[in-house]
């Protein structure tokens, strides 16, 4: 942010406060100051995850399934945290964090994935490194036992960005990866759910048809951030329907400048919202702000703190408003996202969302209901 000189900081915040002052009765006090920290205490690596949103109840779950997806939750939010806290990096993070629920029947990614029309599991995933924006993606594979390493894969060594189908399968073999037989994606209770949508004529677009999608976000220790996304769609998907969840830019997004962000929820309608980038590019902007006033000395430390906590309600407003246009054109989901400054933001339109966070301050929390902990409550209407 060289070159940017007070006068202009200082318009620029006046702004931004007019703006939050706008947007404060908006929220509800759970989703605001969910971790606060000034730029001294920032914690030091920062990481959320999610196993998807949807019409997730208490009433709807047993208590056993309620502590065999929290299990699931935790066992990923450690893989990662184990990294994160030795000083790995953001993007091994976020892959060691997808994989053991890419592996875990529960989740709709890898094994466990839903099913097409035609009765089959294909996978998608993404991942992008904040660092440098680079990115990787891969659609409609189903012999890669892990879809998040084929992605970053692509992203390494290939000289693109998004493979599909049988090319994405042939740059596998390529590289080394195992064909993983289609029986290690079955599930019976996925099969299920296929059977009674197709019995009940539901429609391939059905809500309650596509929980399971996980994802996760990092913020390592040398300030880097990641995001990646991993699913198997949409149970009944046909004529090779891709959701958002391996477009770079509405599933998956991350930029050293803003944030990273992984979604879930009802493809189509982020992929018309561009949401991960929305809400990255609403982002980068009051990053940059934040950044320039901490490199200002004129500036008071009375007014940082004061600006620091406007910033920290503003990120969250950021994602909720998002979420907010996702919802207006009809779609429903939810976002995690975490900040350069380490904090963890959650917003959803669905009653619930399977998701976790952990920090190096010892934050480390799982959750799946709309109002417990772990970051937010649903998103406020708007
Ligand atoms: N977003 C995924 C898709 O549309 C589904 C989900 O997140 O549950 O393919």
């Amino acid at each position: 942010m060289r070159g940017v000189n007070s006068v202009a900081i200082q318009t620029m915040k006046n702004a931004i406060l007019s703006l939050v002052a706008a947007g404060v009765a908006l929220l509800t006090p759970a989703t605001a100051f969910a971790d606060d920290h000034t730029e001294a205490e920032k914690p030091k690596w920062s990481l959320a995850i999610h196993g998807g949103a949807g019409t997730i109840l208490p009433e709807n779950i047993t208590p056993e399934q309620r502590a065999a997806y929290e299990a699931a939750l935790q066992e990923a939010l450690d893989a990662g945290t184990e990294i994160l806290a030795s000083g790995g990096s953001a993007m091994d993070a976020v892959k060691a964090a997808i994989i053991p629920m890419e592996d875990n029947p529960l989740f709709n990614a890898g094994r466990g994935a839903v099913y097409t029309w035609e009765g089959e599991n294909e996978l998608d995933a993404s991942i992008m490194d904040g660092r440098d924006r680079s990115a990787g993606a891969v659609t409609g594979v189903k012999t890669v036992r892990n879809p998040i390493l084929l992605a970053d894969t692509v992203r390494t060594d290939s000289p693109h960005v998004f493979l599909m189908g049988e090319g994405a399968e042939q740059f596998a073999d390529e590289q080394g990866f195992e064909v993983t037989p289609p029986e290690w994606f079955a599930t019976e209770s996925r099969r299920q759910s296929l059977e009674r949508m197709k019995a009940r004529e539901l429609s391939a677009l059905d809500v309650d048809l596509k929980f399971g999608t996980v994802g996760a976000v990092a913020l390592d220790q040398d300030g880097n951030l990641a995001a990646g996304t991993s699913t198997g769609g949409m149970t009944g998907k046909r004529w090779g329907r891709i959701g958002d969840a391996p477009v770079i830019g509405a599933g998956t997004y991350a930029d050293n400048r803003a944030c990273a962000v992984s979604a879930t929820g009802w493809g189509e309608y982020f992929i018309r919202v561009g949401v991960a980038h929305e809400i990255c590019a609403r982002l980068r902007w009051d990053q940059a702000i934040r950044r320039a006033s901490y490199a200002d000395p004129s500036v008071p430390a009375e007014e940082l703190e004061k600006f620091e906590g406007l910033l920290k309600m503003r990120s969250q407003l950021h994602a909720d408003s998002v979420m907010a246009e996702v919802k207006e054109l009809g779609g429903d989901g939810g976002v995690i996202v975490v900040t350069p400054y380490g904090e963890t933001i959650f917003s959803f339109n669905t009653a619930g969302m399977y998701r976790g966070r952990a920090n190096s301050d010892g934050l480390n929390e799982v959750a799946i209901f709309g109002g417990e902990e772990a970051g937010a409550s649903d998103t406020p209407d708007h």
